[in-house]
C-alpha cells in the first residue's frame, strides 16, 4: 500500500472546476483533493489552466525540485512555491477523496473526552477525473450534501446539533478563523 499523492487546484480557475462539475453537492469547486491512482508517494499534483489554452484545465506534476535546472528551461513549466510541476501526460481516470472547505461539517453532540462533548464529521466526496494527455476532460462527484448528511446521522441516531447550539456557534467562528488564516 501506497501513500496517497495530493491534487490541489490554482484558485483562478474554481469557475472552470464549477463548470466542469468538480464541486460538492452544494455547489462550492472541490480545490484539494487525494488520490492513490498516479504515484502512491506522496506527491503533489495540481490542476490549473494550459499555458497555451486558458479553456484548458490540465494536470501539472508531479513536483520537482527547485534545483533541477532543466526543468526551467523546459516548456510549459509553472512554478509554485519554489517548485516546480511538468505538465502531466496522464490519462485515465483518477479516483480521489476530496473534503469541501466550504462546507461546515455537521456537529454532534459527542461522549469524547477530548473533544469538550462537541464532535464533527467532515464531508467526504468521491471524485473521479478523466485525462486525456494531462487534459481534464470530464468529472464525477458523489456523496452526500450537508443536509442529506446531518438527515442521515439523525436517522442513525447520532445526536446532531444545530448550528444555533451555543458550542456549534463558538466553534464555527473558530472555523471560519481558521479558514481566513490558511
Ligand atoms: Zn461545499
Amino acid at each position: 500500500m501506497g501513500t496517497p499523492d495530493s491534487i490541489s487546484s490554482v484558485k483562478d480557475i474554481e469557475p472552470q472546476l464549477v463548470r466542469l462539475g468538480l464541486v460538492c453537492p452544494d455547489g462550492h469547486a472541490l480545490v484539494k483533493m487525494q488520490t492513490k491512482d498516479l504515484e502512491e508517494a506522496l506527491l503533489t499534483y495540481f490542476l490549473g489552466n494550459d499555458v497555451d489554452d486558458a479553456a484548458v484545465v490540465r494536470l501539472y506534476g508531479p513536483s520537482r525540485k527547485e534545483s533541477s535546472k532543466t526543468f526551467e528551461v523546459s516548456v510549459g513549466l509553472v512554478e509554485i512555491s519554489r517548485c516546480f510541476y511538468p505538465r502531466s501526460t496522464h490519462t485515465g481516470a483518477v479516483l480521489s477523496s476530496a473534503v469541501c472547505s466550504q462546507c461546515l461539517p455537521v456537529f454532534y453532540e459527542s461522549q469524547g473526552l477530548w473533544d469538550n462533548g462537541l464532535g464533527q464529521r467532515e464531508l467526504f466526496f468521491e471524485v473521479e477525473m478523466w485525462f486525456d494527455d494531462g487534459v481534464l476532460s470530464r468529472v464525477e462527484v458523489s456523496g452526500l450534501s450537508r443536509e442529506q448528511k446531518r438527515v442521515q446521522m439523525l436517522k442513525d441516531g447520532v445526536g446532531v446539533l444545530p448550528d444555533d447550539d451555543r458550542l456549534v456557534k463558538r466553534r464555527i467562528k473558530e472555523l471560519l478563523k481558521e479558514n481566513e488564516s490558511t
